[in-house]
């Protein structure tokens, strides 16, 4: 029997059922598609409960366990209020330094989606996770650090663009060669590996000479270096587009669009536009990952969903479908495609949890438990 050890954060607030829903599921599809395959659940602490057992929120064991499997499938994580720790989750990346954020968008049939052709929308987004305006390097107005930063721009540097530089706080926007470059090559390399047959540089580089367009030059230059004999044999376009232009088109002619490349900004916001474009901003999955150290965290884009906790209607899919993603990172494709044709044959049959099935036509909605055993039945 091949095992595979998974660490497992079941989460805060809905954590638990989504990544119960995750395991029972998974667990179904690899032992439907292989006989002699299994996962290894390893439950590590995180969160409030770890708070209140252990009096941390990210205990030492549980980023050494990421550190040794490589892998982890994570529920959702409160954010402590106070503490000096900003998230938990941009803590996990910042310490293990998961540097791709990466969120696959498709569309699966029977979901209700706002726009016309959905289907159209077959996007792989790779998000750089560590720098860009997201760094948290940043003062408040009125702080003495505010003012000593202003003075040194001023003073030291000559800037004298600062508007109401009085009642301005102010945010530092690094973007890196190095970082441009790893992000550039796990996007080409993804490509690549996928036969995908493209990669676009979403970038603001018109306005952001120096930064965003930084990324673009080292983008270009990296794929160029790398994958110039995929380039020059016609296997992979390498292109790119300012992000505004980016955003109507991704609208109005998507399927020129395969894999995006894009920093931490741009890509917060698009990954959620084209999440929205299929219906699917409640059940779009996500991974952190760090290909050259070999580590990758799969987890709901969802926050804790405190509001409906423990009353067995939270929908599974974002955790499952990040699940699902890590399947695919390991290889176990065919335990991957036996949920992904379950969950389309139960959205085309209208059954789903009730915050998908309210909005289509032939909908049923489902508990979330009553969910899990439908998927498992059709696997
Ligand atoms: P949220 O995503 O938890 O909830 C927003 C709304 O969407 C709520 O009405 C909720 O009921 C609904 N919702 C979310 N997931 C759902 C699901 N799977 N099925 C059905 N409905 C769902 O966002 P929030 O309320 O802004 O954040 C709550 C907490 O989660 C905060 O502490 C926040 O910091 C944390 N958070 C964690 C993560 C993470 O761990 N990755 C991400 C975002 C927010």
């Amino acid at each position: 029997m091949q095992k595979i050890a998974i660490p497992l954060i079941a989460g805060d607030g809905v954590g638990p059922e989504v990544t119960s829903a995750s395991v029972s599921i998974i667990d179904a599809a690899v032992s439907k598609a292989y006989s002699d395959r299994a996962v290894e659940w390893l439950p590590v602490p995180a969160g409030q409960k770890a708070y209140e057992e252990l009096g941390t929120y990210m205990p030492d064991s549980t980023l050494e366990a990421f550190r040794k499997y490589g892998l982890g499938l994570k529920g959702p994580l409160t954010t402590p209020v106070g503490g000096g720790i900003r998230s938990l989750n941009v803590y996990l990346r910042q310490n293990l330094d998961l540097y791709v954020c990466l969120r696959p968008i498709r569309w699966f049939s029977g979901v209700e989606s706002p726009v016309k052709h959905p289907e159209k929308v077959n996007m792989v987004v790779f998000r750089e996770n560590t720098e860009d305006i997201y760094a948290g390097i940043e003062w408040e107005c009125g702080t003495p650090q505010a003012s000593r930063f202003y003075s040194f721009l001023k003073d030291e540097m000559g800037v004298e663009k600062v508007r109401f530089p009085e009642t301005s706080s102010f945010g530092v926007k690094p973007v890196s060669k190095e970082g441009t470059r790893r992000l550039v090559r796990a996007a080409c390399r993804y490509a690549v590996d996928n036969n995908l047959p493209s990669v676009t540089l979403v970038h603001k580089g018109n306005i952001m000479k120096f930064t965003e367009g930084g990324f673009r030059k080292w983008g270009y230059e990296l794929a160029l270096e790398e994958f110039g004999d995929y380039i020059s044999s016609g296997k992979l376009e390498v292109k790119d587009c300012i992000c505004d232009a980016f955003l109507q088109n991704a609208l109005l002619k998507p399927e020129d669009y395969s894999v995006i490349a894009t920093l931490n900004l741009n890509g917060d916001y698009i990954s959620d536009m084209l999440a929205a474009q299929v219906g699917g901003i409640g059940i779009a999955p996500g991974a952190n990952i760090n290909y050259e150290k070999g580590l990758a965290i799969f987890e709901a884009t969802h926050g804790t969903a405190p509001d409906i906790a423990g009353k067995n209607i939270v929908n599974p899919c974002s955790n499952l479908l990040s699940g699902v993603m890590l399947l695919e990172h390991i290889g176990w494709n065919r335990a991957a495609q036996l949920i992904y044709s379950a969950l389309e044959r139960s959205f085309v049959e209208g059954y789903a949890t009730q915050d998908l099935a309210r909005l289509m036509s032939n909908g049923n909605s489902l508990s979330t438990s009553e969910f899990v055993k439908r998927i498992i039945e059709l696997i």
